[in-house]
């Protein structure tokens, strides 16, 4: 499975977690000592929205403290050398693959260091911390909450993945639970229109089946491997110039 122009990769949490960010679905089901409904849904920030701003305000700051690790930065050189199409599509809303230098990348379900105006809906850049009642810099609106797709609301650029997947060739899955849709569902459609599917995890994912391939140990030692395989099979099949 190396030789393929068209990739389309998509992330999760299992690919951060070497770099020290906790995973969802840690010990008891809780994502750094909170159930995810209360700090990861609509209904959430309406009832306590100190709480839901207070849990990324730390996120966002705990992103300082923490590196790209091996997994991100073979991503990165994929991305830098890779001379077909490619897209990186994270479900994580840490930096980590930006830090690393990928650029062929978006975050589906949004960023900790972007901030959204719930009224007009213009996304800022933001770092330091956003308190319940900051003002829109677009509307002056007291409305701007944590740029991150809670469950229940729709992905960011569901069109442009969807049609990635249909023209893709290879779909690789790396440190991700299978659990949360839409992304659970990418390698349905990646394998209806044809694509190969391989998967990179630490266990056997809820949907490991579907997949052609799986890889399973950690993402920093396994992703170098698979990326320079890739590289490598391009390089042996590109006429020389
Ligand atoms: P998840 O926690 O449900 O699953 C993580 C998966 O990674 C697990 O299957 C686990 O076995 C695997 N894993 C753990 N360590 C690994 C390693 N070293 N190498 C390879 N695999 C490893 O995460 P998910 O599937 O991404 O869940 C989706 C949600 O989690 C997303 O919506 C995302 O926004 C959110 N999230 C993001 C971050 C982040 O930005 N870093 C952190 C926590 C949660």
């Amino acid at each position: 499975m190396t030789d393929h122009p068209n990739i389309v990769v998509l992330t999760g949490a299992g690919i951060s977690a070497e770099s020290g960010i906790a995973t969802f679905r840690g010990p008891g089901g809780l994502w750094e000592g909170h159930r995810v409904e209360d700090v990861c849904t609509p209904e959430a920030l309406a009832r306590d929205p100190g709480l839901v701003h207070r849990f990324y305000d730390l996120r966002r700051a705990a992103l300082a403290a923490v590196e790209p690790n091996p997994a991100h930065c073979a991503l990165a050189r994929l991305d830098a050398e890779w001379p077909g199409e490619l897209l990186i599509v994270t479900q994580n809303v840490d930096d980590l693959h930006e830090r690393a230098g990928a650029t062929r990348m978006l975050h589906m379900h949004g960023e900790l260091q972007s901030a959204l105006c719930a009224a007009c809906g213009a996304a800022r850049p933001w770092a330091g911390e956003l308190p319940p009642g900051t003002r829109c810099p677009d509307c002056g609106a007291p409305a701007m909450r944590p740029d991150i797709v809670f469950f229940g609301e729709m992905p960011y650029q569901m069109e442009r993945i969807e049609r990635a997947l249909a023209m893709c060739d290879l779909f690789v899955s790396i440190g991700t639970s299978g659990a949360v849709y839409p992304a659970a569902g990418f390698v349905q459609t990646a394998r209806h229109w044809g694509a190969a599917t391989l998967e990179i995890n630490l266990e056997p994912s809820q949907g490991s089946f579907l997949f052609e391939e799986s890889r399973m140990g950690r993402a920093s030692e396994l992703v170098p491997v698979w990326v320079e395989a890739v590289l490598a099979s391009q390089r042996r099949t590109s006429p020389r110039t």
